[in-house]
C-alpha cells in the first residue's frame, strides 16, 4: 500500500490493517512456518503460537513450535488440549527458518537464545499486543489495544479463511481467557467476547480447560504463600501506594515447590485495595529478583519495567533486578513518587 505524501504519519489502524493483510498474505502460501513465542511462556504466548500453528498445519503447512527454555516443561493444560503442532526443543528449531512467526514475544531478546533466528531468517511476522513492542520483525502485527497474541493471531486466521481444529480452537481460548483474566481487564472488548464465543462453539471442554489454568496450583504453592504473605509489606506514602513481598530460591526448596508454580502469588497480593501498585519479586536461581508489577488502574508500570529493561503493559509489566531486594523497592518507590517523563 503506498501512503500519501505528507507530513501526517501514518495512522496506527491504517499500519495495522496493512501489516495484517502483508501478514495474511505470506502466511496463506507458505510452505513452511517456525513460530516461536516468549521464554517462560504463559498460555497466551503457548495459545497464540499452537493456535496459529494448528491453522497452518491445516491448509497443509509444514510448522514447527518452539520457546528458549532449557529443559522445556509443557504446561500441564496442554495435555488436555491434545495434539496441535510439533513442538520442539530450541536446540532443534530450524537456524535459518524462511519463515518465522514470534508470538507474544514483546522484545526481541524474549526469544531467548532463539534471538539470532530474526537475523537468519527470510522473513520474520511479529505477532503481539505490546505496546513497547518496537517491532523487530519484516512484518508487524501489533495491536496494542488487543486483549491478547491469541486475538491477534485469531483475527489473521479469520482474515485467511484458514479452519481450526478444537484443539488449536482450544489453544487460542486459553490465550485470551487468561489474558483477560477471565474476561476482567478493561481490554475485553466486545470483540474479544465475541472471539471467544467463536472459539468456543467448537468441541472442547472448557470447563476442564479453566479448572487446568486456574485451579491446578501446587499443595507447595501454598507452602510458599505461607513466608511470602508473612513478608508482605504495605507502602502507602509510596506515591499511589505499594503493596509487594518477595519469594527466594531457599523458600522454594523448602517447599518442594517450583518457579514457575508462583505465577498466582502477585494476583493474591494486587487485591490490596490500600495500594494501586502491587509488587512480587522472585529469585531466580542466578540470583538475581525478576520483579512483577501490577496496577489496579492509576499506575503506567509499563513504563517503569520498560525504564528497567523490561516491559509488557500499562497495568501488568515485569523485568530483571540487578540489584538486590532493597535496592529494587527503593527504586520502585522512587520511580512511583516521579513517574518517568514527569
Ligand atoms: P509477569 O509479571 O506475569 O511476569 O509479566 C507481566 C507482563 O510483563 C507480561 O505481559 C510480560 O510479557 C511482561 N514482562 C515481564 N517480564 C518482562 C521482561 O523481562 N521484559 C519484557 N520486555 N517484558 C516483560
Ligand atoms: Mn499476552
Amino acid at each position: 500500500m503506498t501512503s500519501p505524501a505528507s507530513a501526517e504519519p501514518t495512522p496506527v489502524s491504517e499500519r495495522l490493517g496493512s501489516a495484517m493483510d502483508r501478514a495474511a498474505a505470506v502466511l496463506s502460501s507458505a510452505p513452511q512456518a517456525a513460530l516461536v513465542c516468549h521464554v517462560n511462556p504463559d498460555p497466551d504466548a503457548i495459545g497464540s503460537m499452537l493456535g496459529l500453528a494448528g491453522a497452518l498445519r491445516g491448509r497443509g503447512a509444514e510448522v514447527v513450535c518452539s520457546w528458549a527454555n532449557d529443559p522445556m516443561e509443557r504446561p500441564d493444560w496442554l495435555d488436555l488440549v491434545g495434539d496441535v503442532a510439533p513442538i520442539v526443543e530450541a536446540s532443534a528449531f530450524p537456524e535459518s527458518p524462511r519463515l518465522l512467526v514470534t508470538l507474544d514475544a514483546a522484545s526481541i531478546d524474549r526469544l531467548g537464545v532463539l534471538e539470532d533466528r530474526v537475523a537468519r531468517a527470510g522473513e520474520t511476522i511479529v505477532i503481539d499486543h505490546h505496546v513497547t513492542n518496537p517491532g523487530f520483525g519484516t512484518i508487524n502485527v501489533i495491536d496494542a489495544h488487543a486483549s491478547s497474541s491469541a486475538e491477534v493471531a485469531y483475527r489473521l486466521i479469520r482474515q485467511m479463511g484458514l479452519s481450526l481444529t478444537d484443539a488449536a480452537a482450544a489453544c487460542l481460548y486459553a490465550g485470551i481467557v487468561t489474558d483477560t483474566g477471565r474476561f476482567q481487564y478493561a481490554a475485553a472488548t466486545p470483540e474479544t467476547l465475541r472471539a471467544a464465543a467463536e472459539l468456543r462453539e467448537h468441541g472442547f471442554d472448557h470447563a476442564r480447560l479453566a479448572q487446568a489454568l486456574y485451579e491446578d496450583g501446587s499443595f507447595a504453592f501454598l507452602r510458599v504463600l505461607g513466608p511470602a504473605l508473612d513478608r508482605v509489606q504495605l507502602l502507602p506514602e509510596a506515591g499511589p501506594g505499594l503493596v509487594w513481598t518477595y519469594v527466594t530460591q531457599e523458600d522454594l526448596a523448602r517447599a518442594g515447590a517450583k518457579m514457575s508454580e508462583t505465577d498466582d502469588l502477585i494476583d493474591v497480593i494486587r487485591t490490596a485495595r490500600e495500594a494501586d501498585v502491587a509488587c512480587a519479586l522472585k529469585q531466580q536461581p542466578d540470583g538475581l529478583y525478576k520483579v512483577s508489577l501490577r496496577s489496579r488502574g492509576a499506575t503506567d508500570v509499563g513504563a517503569i519495567a520498560a525504564a528497567h529493561a523490561g516491559g509488557g503493559h500499562r497495568l501488568a509489566a515485569g523485568y530483571t533486578s540487578m540489584i538486590d531486594v532493597p535496592g529494587t523497592i527503593d527504586a520502585i518507590v522512587a520511580a512511583l513518587r516521579a513517574p518517568p517523563g514527569e
